[in-house]
């Protein structure tokens, strides 16, 4: 069969085809859809969930690996610092069944707080990382990453960028599953990692990479027979691809598959007759490095153009035209090429990022806000949808920093700047993911803080995952539920609201600061759910009465209100999620609601 496939949906393809027995994962733009698209296959030896964290991912993927499961943890750039814990012992203690880790970069970055690149990652854990180019050649590599994986009983980096994991190809493929059985545990001093046991693991680890150098160099490839070297690899070889037609004579291009570990011949093979050597990659310069040592403890000195003299970026994503424009700032004394050829980049407007109309984190913000007005209060904040509560007229977010980071360091505040009071924001599936250990250790070390844990029963931002909140599992079937008041109130706490953030906005304010009034440790939970879950009944409209003071607008800042060219407020019908909190800011009865036909 033919079909078109986003790249995370290629891997997800090809995950099942070869016989992936146990796929888990917690969601993070740009990794998702691989889950996604993998819980749509039903199979009697397949198992996939969503985790509460991607430490939990990777120990689950463990376990079943050495039971003898072919087995996946997926996961993005950051959540790999959380997985980092069990991946650099496992690469150690190693695994049975075909482990891979599958790691969406997001250079940009497009929806991460920091840029990260897995590669170095690979180096850190001496683990071989596939770096694909295409939806096409990642569908491909899944196969020898398993078997790779086997064969020298190591877990397998599977790092790919936003441009691959979110770009669609066609590909040709049988949907027809490998059919494996899984052995069973075997029980084994191997698997219990102690001290000295590691050491010799270490040894053997380091011998496996060696052996391998060789086996994997066969996914990389040299192309052209021209005397400029261009090393590259990951999306960045379409760039170069791209940006060289018509100069291809002068160039040849080492295209490099997987990343780690490198064959020392073969890099000494591409290198011998070049002139120099342009090194285009994005994110840091693992390749540049790896092979500048190579070819230096080779006594070979070639001319080298990259990140750390300043011809390529170090951050951001590469394109075409900066790709042409690295190549032009390198050869232009030689005139061989003319600056981009390719006309006028399209200008795509710039849009600010926002809550969505209607989300009830707006409406809990501003709760937290009007209650706590008049207090010097600093609000940290944290990963997921509600990190936008930083933007204006919002401006309830001080700070962000890493899952479950808002309630740590909230405690960081609380004892260095003891005379402020301390709000910090979580949302459900964060809390679930990190946000309860901290939780433990505020309320073990006496730190009062307020927690106010934004609950919209989903996962939002990445697309409405479920967690343990919700009860339901991958498939919408029934977990166990877990209530955030019980587990709150089995830590110890006995300060905790719980708030409609829809309804009475002023009474709302009222409770929360009431609450606020003494410095206990205490935790509010805002519920309901998010506004994107929900099928609409109703929507709300500006009347007559308006007398466009646009307070409505200012306070709110819901992208459904707006103004035209002669100052008259109105209301986006089709955007509207009648949430009703703009109404609680027009003193003139300007908004009503109007009911759905
Ligand atoms: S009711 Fe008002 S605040 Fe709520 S979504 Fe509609 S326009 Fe926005
Ligand atoms: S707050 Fe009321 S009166 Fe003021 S602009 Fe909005 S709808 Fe009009």
């Amino acid at each position: 069969m033919k079909k078109v496939l986003m790249g995370n949906e290629a891997v997800a393809y090809s995950l099942f085809i070869n016989g992936v027995n146990v796929a888990v994962g917690y969601p993070g733009t740009p990794s998702t859809e691989v889950i996604e698209t993998l819980k749509n296959f039903h199979d009697d030896d397949f198992y996939v969930e969503w985790s509460t964290n991607e430490k939990v991912a990777l120990e689950i993927a463990a376990g079943a690996s050495l039971a003898g499961a072919r087995t996946v943890a997926t996961m993005k750039q950051v959540g790999l610092n959380v997985a980092a814990d069990p991946l650099l012992s496992l690469s150690v203690v190693g695994v049975e069944g075909g482990l891979i880790v599958f790691v969406a970069d997001d250079p940009g970055p497009h929806s991460s707080q920091t840029e990260q690149d897995t590669r170095n990652f690979a180096r850190f854990c001496n683990l071989p990382v596939f770096d694909p180019s295409s939806p096409e050649e990642a569908f491909e590599l899944i196969k020898p990453a398993f078997e790779i994986s086997e064969k020298y009983k190591i877990p397998v980096l599977f790092r790919m960028t936003t441009r691959v994991c979110h770009s669609n190809q066609s590909i040709e493929f049988e949907l027809k599953r490998e059919k494996r059985k899984i052995k069973g545990f075997e029980k084994k001093p191997d698997w219990v990692i102690l001290p000295a046991l590691s050491y010799i693991k270490h040894m053997e680890l380091e011998q496996k990479l060696q052996d391998m150098k060789k086996e994997l160099s066969a996914y990389n490839r040299i192309e052209g027979r021209g005397k400029i070297g261009i090393v590259t690899g990951g999306v960045s070889y379409f760039y170069v691809k791209e940006a060289i037609k018509g100069f291809e004579d002068l160039f040849s291009i080492l295209k490099i598959t997987v990343a780690h570990p490198l064959d020392e011949g073969f890099i000494l093979e591409f290198a011998k007759d070049k002139e120099m050597l342009i090194f285009i990659e994005e994110l840091d310069p693992v390749l540049e490095e790896e092979v500048k040592l190579i070819l230096f403890e080779n006594g070979k000195f070639i001319p080298i153009y990259g990140k750390r003299n300043s011809y390529v970026q170090f951050a951001g994503e590469l394109d075409v035209d900066k790709v042409r424009d690295i190549f032009y700032k390198v050869l232009s004394d030689k005139r061989f090429l003319k600056k981009n050829t390719f006309g006028d980049v399209l200008q795509i407007p710039k849009r600010q990022a926002q809550l969505c109309a209607g989300c009830p984190h707006r409406s809990s913000f501003l709760i937290v806000k009007y209650a706590a007005k008049g207090q010097d209060v600093i609000f940290t904040g944290d990963i997921g949808c509600y990190t936008l509560g930083f933007a204006k007229p919002i401006s309830t977010t001080d700070t962000c920093l890493c899952m479950g980071a808002s309630i740590t360091m909230a405690q960081g505040f609380k004892i260095a700047d003891g005379s402020k009071k301390v709000i910090a924001f979580i949302g459900d599936s964060t809390f679930f993911h990190s946000g309860i250990t901290g939780l433990v250790n505020s309320y073990y070390n006496r730190h009062n803080i307020t927690v106010c844990i934004l609950d919209n029963l989903t996962t939002g931002m990445t697309g409405f995952q479920p967690h343990p909140g919700t009860g339901k599992k991958i498939y919408g079937e029934e977990g166990r539920k877990v209530s955030i008041e019980s587990l709150v109130k089995g830590i110890g706490i006995e300060k905790i609201l719980v708030i409609d953030p829809y309804s009475d906005f002023t009474e709302n304010v009222d409770k929360v600061r009431e609450f606020l009034n003494n410095d206990q440790l205490g935790v509010i939970v805002f519920r309901r759910e998010c506004a994107n879950l929900k099928s609409r009944e109703s929507y709300f409209k500006i009347n007559q009465n308006c007398l466009k003071c646009r307070v409505c607008l200012k306070v709110t800042g819901c992208p459904a209100i707006d103004e035209d060219e002669n100052g008259n407020i109105f209301i986006d019908s089709a955007l509207c999620n009648s949430c009703g909190l703009c109404k609680n800011f027009c003193r003139y009865s300007a908004i009503e609601k109007v009911m759905v036909k």
